[in-house]
């Protein structure tokens, strides 16, 4: 039996450019982002700068984390405690963690067949809960019409804010993920599509959300020192009406960011060139139903999913054993425990009474999710899919 010897946790190391760029920070010793010298513009306004210019919006706060970005994007776009907030039931744990964290309450939204929210239960959730805010995650790097979700919450006077993590440099129609809502939240963690450990970037073209956010994130009254946000003179009342939830991004993350930023769109066509080759191979398989990409989606191939709808439990339970002793990390949404990345809504306990989302519960049930770091080559990517697929057979 052949087994993969990659790691599929392993990055690539940080670009030279950035490890210098780091060091010179170092060597500064003016870490915290408002620790400037004369004349200085410093490494965290600048990333703010490029990472705005390169969505087209005026403004881009950088912060501690993707969920923190969302946490303080909920509180500016006026969240009160108590308040619903509608999320689709297929993300990850961070997501109702960030709405519980502003003081909100989860209302789960059931997803279709091809992963991404689901307008018309979209509709019915925001009726019968009342919540005036939907928290949109563009799970696995899947995005929904934008057309029909943003025209639902436009007619039901919703706050539509984005969860970018897997959706960074993505597209629908042309245009950038997070700027079709109010505010878009991204992240910069290790497995994301740009590395500084951790790391979190929130974007909006609305200025009174932008000051809000700003002074949420901890500027104190140093707002002057950014490059991408409304001008000092505009923070009047905003300044002492919003409390200051520390949460910054220093210079040293900001530091190896910014060429990595650069690098985006060439990380953006080898990504899709491995997913490519593993979608392919893949698609060999008659029981393997493979996630549509449609035409309007300009995606990032950071990860795979695929559906194994007329498999039983029990067989996908072996299969994904024998991925595993082919030292494949195959992860499974079906599983009922709670492992590595996958938990899924009913393990968020906190959560208490909620929703039925039975489109979730059928879809998660057969779901298969495999990371592709970009350490791997095309050639790695057909073993992955010949093991998988030898995986699969012998499992029947
Ligand atoms: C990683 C992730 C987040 C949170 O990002 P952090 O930077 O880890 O806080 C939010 N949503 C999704 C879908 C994610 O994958």
């Amino acid at each position: 039996m052949h087994i993969f010897s990659k790691s599929f946790t392993q990055q690539e190391p940080i670009p030279e450019a950035a490890i210098e760029a780091a060091v010179a920070v170092m060597r500064s010793g003016r870490l915290h982002r408002y620790n400037l010298a004369e004349g200085e513009r410093g490494e965290t306004a600048l990333l703010e700068q490029e990472f705005a210019d390169s969505l087209g919006v005026p403004y881009c706060l950088a912060c501690a984390s993707g969920g923190y970005a969302m946490q303080i994007a909920l509180r500016a776009a006026g969240l009160q405690f108590g308040d619903k907030v509608l999320c689709n039931a297929f993300t990850l744990s961070p997501v109702p963690g960030s709405i519980h964290g502003a003081g909100g309450v989860p209302v789960l939204v059931d997803i279709q067949d091809d992963s991404t929210v689901d307008v018309d239960d979209l509709r019915r959730a925001a009726e019968e809960s009342g919540a005036r805010f939907f928290l949109l995650s563009h799970m696995r790097g899947h995005i929904g019409d934008m057309q029909a979700i943003v025209a639902a919450c436009n007619e039901l006077d919703i706050v539509l804010i984005e969860d970018c993590a897997h959706t960074m440099g993505a597209s629908w129609k042309g245009q950038p993920s997070g700027t079709f809502g109010k505010i878009g939240c991204f992240s910069t963690q290790t497995y994301k599509h740009l590395n500084s450990g951790e790391g979190g970037l929130l974007t909006t073209d609305d200025p009174e959300i932008m000051r809000r956010a700003v002074i949420l994130s901890g500027s104190y009254m140093l707002y002057d020192r950014h490059l991408a946000a409304p001008g000092a003179d505009s923070f009047g009342d905003v300044r002492l009406q919003t409390p200051n939830c520390s949460g910054r991004m220093d210079n040293l993350r900001a530091a190896v960011l910014r060429p990595q930023l650069a690098e985006m769109p060439d990380r953006r066509e080898r990504w899709n060139r491995l997913y490519r080759v593993l979608e392919e191979g893949f698609g060999q398989e008659k029981s393997v139903v493979l996630i549509p990409r449609p035409p309007e989606e300009g995606f990032v191939g950071s990860s795979i999913q695929f559906r194994l709808p007329e498999l039983s439990r029990e067989r996908i339970a072996a299969f994904i054993a024998g991925c595993e002793r082919r030292s494949i990390p195959l992860k499974w949404y079906g599983q009922h425990e709670p492992e590595d990345y996958t938990s899924r809504y009913d393990s968020w306990r906190y959560l208490g009474n909620t929703r039925s989302v039975p489109n979730t519960e059928k879809m998660l049930a057969t779901l298969c999710d495999l990371r592709i770091p970009l350490t791997f080559d095309e050639e790695d990517c057909r073993a992955i899919a010949r093991l998988i697929i030898e995986a699969l057979q012998e499992s029947e």
